[in-house]
């Protein structure tokens, strides 16, 4: 199958979804969320965006592997019942047909492939469910994966504001260039990175949450850099989107941990594309990431994603602040 075929079966995946998530983001309640195991949150939204994104994959493209963040396992049981009967409702109004509990709960676990084989679709049903919470950045992400390789990523970022309106679409085939366009449809441009004609006048984006990338070090690093604007925080790989089209020209994601692996669903789609914008990408030490490793990027700590002519300045002053 072509690349461009490949890449609208994820386009029109990808906006099904944001469909779905901003329904549900009109009407949230608090019954629409619960706690994971690990104590992240995940609601309505993230359970019916990963089941309607796999349902147009399995009927366009059914022999590939999805390796995506949800699983039906958080679902099932007497006390999600409600929750279940709202992802099956959501996912049967975006169908257009109703939809069984058991049809519904298969799709969300056509997501649950081992990220291991030659070719794999990564998919973050919403990246940034904090952000979703509060109202604010959040995206449907989906990369996809051949040979350790991400060679096509597209990001649905509903409340990215594009164009005079409200939501953005990137999207990026290795090789052939990134771009953006309106979420509800409309012209397609291509994005370029940008760097300000110094680095001090350089606006970098982080994490909203600082339990996700370490604030005060990225603070010292603009400071070591001359970087006197305020932080443009926003959740999701929306920051990714944010960098390839030249609203920020620095991604910083300082590691808050020793111990966590950046999961690759969290940055496959967003990497594509700011490439292909032509900027660079590694973890802090200056690595590139390796995508070829599972489920996280064991061989990676943190990202460091530029516009191309100013990495290695960002680099040193990552490395120095950080006592490489
Ligand atoms: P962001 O919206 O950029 O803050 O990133 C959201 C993502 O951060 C979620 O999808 C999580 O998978 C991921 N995450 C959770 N814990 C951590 C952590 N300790 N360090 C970095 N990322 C994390
Ligand atoms: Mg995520």
């Amino acid at each position: 199958m072509n690349r461009s075929r490949e890449l609208e079966i994820a386009v029109v995946a990808a906006r099904a979804a944001a469909r779905v998530c901003r329904a549900v983001a009109a009407h949230l309640v608090t019954a629409d969320a619960l706690q994971k195991k690990d104590k992240s949150p995940v609601t309505v939204a993230d359970f019916a965006s990963q089941a309607v994104v796999c349902a147009h994959l399995a009927r366009e493209l059914p022999l590939d592997a999805v390796v995506g963040e949800e699983g039906s396992a958080d679902l099932q049981g007497a006390t999600t019942a409600a929750l279940r009967a709202q992802v099956v409702a959501r996912v049967g109004d975006e169908l257009g047909r109703a939809c069984s509990e058991a049809e519904v709960l298969d799709w969300i676990d056509r997501g649950g492939a081992p990220a291991t084989g030659a070719r794999y679709w990564t998919l973050d049903p919403i990246d940034g469910t904090k952000g979703f919470l509060r109202g604010e950045q959040y995206a449907i992400a989906l990369g996809l994966i051949e040979a350790g390789r991400v060679v096509l990523g597209v990001l649905a970022c509903p409340n990215l504001p594009h164009a005079g309106g409200q939501g953005a679409l990137f999207g990026a085939i290795r090789g052939s260039g990134a771009w953006v366009e309106p979420l509800a449809g409309g012209h397609r441009e291509p994005i370029r990175a940008a760097a300000p004609a110094t680095i001090a006048e350089a606006r970098f984006c982080e994490s909203v949450e600082s339990g996700h990338s370490d604030q005060s070090e990225s603070a010292a690093i603009a400071q070591r850099l001359g970087i006197t604007l305020q932080p443009y925080r926003i959740d999701s790989q929306c920051k990714y989107g944010a960098v390839a089209r030249g609203d920020a020209s620095i991604y910083l994601r300082l590691p808050t941990r020793a111990d966590y692996r950046e999961k690759i669903w969290d940055h496959a789609a967003g990497v594509c594309i700011v490439e292909e914008a032509g900027a660079r990408v590694s973890d802090v030490d200056g690595h590139a990431l390796d995508f070829g490793r599972g489920a996280t990027l064991e061989a990676n700590r943190g990202v460091i994603a530029t516009a191309a002519s100013i990495h290695d300045a960002v680099l040193d002053a990552v490395r120095t602040v950080r006592g490489g």
